[in-house]
């Protein structure tokens, strides 16, 4: 698809991406040139570039950006490459879909996008139909249209608690590989393990009734704007998207003082995290004592099973399912979390809830919650 002596222009890059660029090109790549453009905070790691770039021939420049602006792209020439390469998250195409029309309209073809599902792809008329109907209908998922989809979906068969709605289905989430039907809420987006927490918290704890400081890592749209909103909770959203974070951080190495949470929240992080365990023991650190951290992780392993020396999206998404995740958990996840520190009880859902609780919000009844305290 790509050319050599021809120079390409990478916008919004992330390593892994150009990681699998330059795997695809291995054998046939000189004179190779890539300009990439960043953001102020997503820049690529230099000693990673150097390692790309000393071991293949391709020159690597990265310039800076304050964002993707119509200005910004209109200070390249159009004769400067041979094509832009825009990565595009699968199922956010609503976001993209604006800036693949103005690259289309300002300035040149041939374009092409990345998804961790595809690849890379050239930006057909056909592809750009695609994404165009994608993007209508994913459109229609903005807060605006909240009342309209609560009544498309409205059925007495299941119950979002994080929302509210009445629902008559829940849709399905995942990957190609790793499917989940009645995953997802069709009115907030909230996933199964999340109405399940969500629950958990209001009727069996007393989270939502007393003044507390929390950390939350990756924060969903909907949790995020419940627990901002909330008068009691002193809320530290953590996320690479600065739209639902007040802090940007490593959670291995958490700029934070010792001692200073009352609660965490770190649901479905962990598993994308190159050392999960010094992560952990970060959580510690900065948990008050007596302090509470719930923390939740796929398991899809009897035993945890690594995969950080993989080097490329594609051979971690044949191992795990997802392009990003560096391992398959186990049931000896506990042990990490005792061995960090923290006193543990793992609750089951079906320890908790009875089976038509379960159906109602339609979470497996296997989920497991991680209650860790100091
Ligand atoms: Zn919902």
């Amino acid at each position: 698809m790509f050319k050599n002596n021809n120079h390409y222009l990478i916008l919004k890059s992330y390593s892994i991406m150009l990681e699998e660029l330059l795997h695809d090109l291995n054998d046939s790549s000189n004179d190779f040139e890539i300009t990439v453009v960043s953001t102020n905070n997503s820049s690529l790691p230099k000693d990673k570039i150097n390692k790309i770039s000393s071991k293949l021939d391709v020159n690597i420049t990265e310039i800076t950006e304050n964002k993707y602006s119509k200005n910004a792209l209109k200070s390249f020439k159009k004769q400067d490459f041979s094509g832009i390469i825009l990565p595009i998250h699968p199922e956010k195409t609503e976001k993209y879909f604006p800036l693949i029309r103005l690259i289309k309209k300002e300035f040149i073809p041939p374009l092409f996008t990345y998804n961790n599902l595809d690849g890379y792809q050239k930006i057909t008329r056909w592809n750009y139909f695609k994404l165009f109907t994608k993007y209508l209908i994913e459109s229609l998922e903005l807060e605006r249209f909240t009342p309209f989809r609560k009544l498309y979906y409205f059925g007495l068969k299941h119950k979002c608690p994080v929302c509210h709605s009445k629902l008559r289905k829940f849709n399905p989430h995942g990957t190609k590989k790793l499917p989940r039907p009645n995953a997802k809420c069709p009115v907030c987006n909230s996933m199964d393990r999340q109405r399940l927490l969500w629950l958990y918290l209001k009727n069996f704890t007393d989270f939502f009734n007393k003044n507390l400081k929390l950390l939350h890592f990756a924060a969903p749209e909907k949790i995020y704007n419940l627990l901002k909103s909330h008068e009691k909770i002193d809320y530290y959203p953590v996320d690479f998207k600065k739209r639902r974070s007040d802090l940007q951080l490593d959670i291995q190495k958490i700029p934070l003082e010792d001692n200073c949470f009352d609660y965490i929240w770190c649901s479905h992080v962990l598993e994308h995290v190159k050392d999960d365990q010094k992560a952990l023991r970060e959580l510690y650190r900065v948990l008050k004592p007596g302090g509470t951290a719930i923390i939740l992780i796929p398991i899809n392993a009897e035993k945890t099973e690594e995969f950080i020396h993989l080097n490329t999206p594609k051979q971690r998404l044949e191992k795990t399912g997802h392009h990003d995740h560096y391992r398959n958990y186990g049931f000896d996840f506990k042990k990490r979390l005792v061995d960090s520190g923290f006193k543990v009880q793992d609750l089951k859902a079906k320890d908790v809830f009875s089976s038509e609780e379960l159906e109602k919000i339609q979470c497996d009844e296997s989920e497991i919650i991680y209650f860790c305290s100091k």
